[in-house]
């Protein structure tokens, strides 16, 4: 739709969206909790190719995407985190906004109209769909990803491009959320904490000595039956899925309930090679204190949860200390495409310019949004992503041939 009226607004006479399902815009709807967190004012950040997302967000940063919503007759407000949602909290008013705009500029959108293949034809392009066979001198493809169940595709639209010659990168679940080995997380299935996380190699010994990322995560931890969700677990997926894919196996995802016992997580010192201990002793050091005034068995009252405290009972001091500073969580999966809010890998980015989304294989042939090889974290990034990647492509279309 970006692209459409980016095409619209440079000069293309004739501009119309071919959308496979019954209606358009059905992920913008789901997005943000029914809010939509269409962009995000903070640095941007990008995973598959970042340095592509980089020159993409320089030609159309946050401002221009917000200019072009608000001209649209969007308001915006900008919450926590630099996040970026509709004024009045509603997903819809995006999409409201979005097709009204393609009405009165004459797009036409034909919905129930999935393309089937896109073919060269003499200084253009040919789409088939069921609805009918459609020829432009310019195609922007932005049939999104797998993520989100019914939401995405199942992969079959990357054909469409892969046809013509370009590649396509190993495709996987990105935020997502964390499965799991058994019991792992048993007993704590909808306890919601302010937590630490981060992911560790597997490894004999102390496997919280070999961290996986370079920053923890901080956030609300939420235990589910399966394993453990919240954002920065979804966050984590990605690269718990890349250490499978290299070793053969999961890592062990570590929580520090520090935040939800009142302290401020040290300056992480296994980021250099050590064990979490001066997490470790931090937490000791406020439990012995505690235990001035109440006896051992109470130690954890009015401190954790009860289902967290049932799940430590017995553990002496330091051993308590250690789980509560280092919370080991074996993992063994990450949940899949149906669960997950965005599709890692897609589309080469090697075979499109950045500066104009234009196919280098194939002028005239645009591509935008998550079906390229670029994933964000959450935040509002995916989004941004796919609305400035498709001005960008609707412009250079308009001027194609
Ligand atoms: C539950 C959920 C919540 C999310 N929340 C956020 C959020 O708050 N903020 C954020 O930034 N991101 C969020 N995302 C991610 C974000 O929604 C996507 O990254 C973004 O929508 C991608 O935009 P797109 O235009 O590339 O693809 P899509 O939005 O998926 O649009 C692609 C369109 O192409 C259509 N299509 C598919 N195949 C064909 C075909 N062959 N022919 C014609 N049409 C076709 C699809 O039906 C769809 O309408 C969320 C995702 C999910 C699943």
């Amino acid at each position: 739709m970006s692209a459409a009226l980016s095409a619209s607004g440079h000069g293309a006479h004739r501009v119309a969206v071919l959308e496979g399902a019954p209606r358009v815009g059905r992920k913008i709807l789901a997005s943000g909790n029914g809010r939509c967190n269409l962009a995000n004012a903070r640095a941007e950040k990008y995973m598959g190719s970042p340095e592509f997302a980089d020159t993409v967000l320089k030609k159309c940063p946050t401002k221009q995407v917000l200019r072009f919503f608000r001209d649209l007759g969007l308001v915006t407000v900008e919450e926590e985190g630099g996040r970026i949602y509709p004024g009045c909290g509603q997903a819809a008013a995006v999409l409201d906004v979005l097709r009204s705009a393609a009405e009165r500029r004459g797009i036409r959108v034909l919905c129930d109209a999935p393309a089937t293949a896109i073919a060269p034809v003499g200084g253009g392009y040919r789409v088939s769909t069921p609805a009918g066979t459609f020829t432009a001198p310019a195609v922007v493809a932005a049939f999104g990803g797998m993520a989100g169940g019914k939401l995405g595709h199942d992969g079959g639209p990357y054909r469409l491009l892969t046809d013509l010659g370009h590649t396509l990168t190993p495709l996987f679940p990105a935020l997502t959320p964390l499965v799991s080995e058994k019991g792992a997380v048993k007993g704590l299935s909808g306890l919601r904490l302010p937590a630490v996380l981060y992911l560790c190699r597997r490894q004999k010994g102390d496997p919280s000595a070999d961290p996986l990322i370079s920053r923890p995560c901080q956030g609300e931890v939420l235990f589910t039956d399966y394993g453990v969700s919240g954002v920065c677990a979804m966050e984590l997926a990605r690269k718990a899925g890349e250490e499978q894919r290299k070793t053969g196996k999961w890592p062990v995802l570590y929580i520090d309930f520090s935040p939800m016992l009142g302290l401020i997580p040290r300056q992480f010192g296994w980021l250099n090679g050590g064990p979490a201990d001066q997490n470790v002793k931090a937490v000791e050091a406020c439990l012995v204190d505690r235990l001035h005034r109440m006896p051992e068995s109470a130690v954890l009252q009015g401190l954790a949860p009860r289902l967290l405290a049932e799940r430590l009972k017995g553990l002496s001091i330091p051993s308590l200390a250690r789980c509560l500073a280092a919370f080991p969580v074996p993992l063994a999966g990450v949940r899949g495409f149906e669960y997950a809010q965005v599709t890692a890998g897609g589309v080469s980015t090697a075979e499109f310019s950045a500066d104009t989304l234009e196919s280098r294989l194939h002028p005239g042939l645009f591509a935008a949004g998550e079906l390229l090889d670029v994933d964000g974290d959450c935040g509002g990034y995916n989004l941004q992503f796919a609305f400035a990647s498709g001005l960008i492509a609707g412009e250079h279309a308009a001027k194609a041939r």
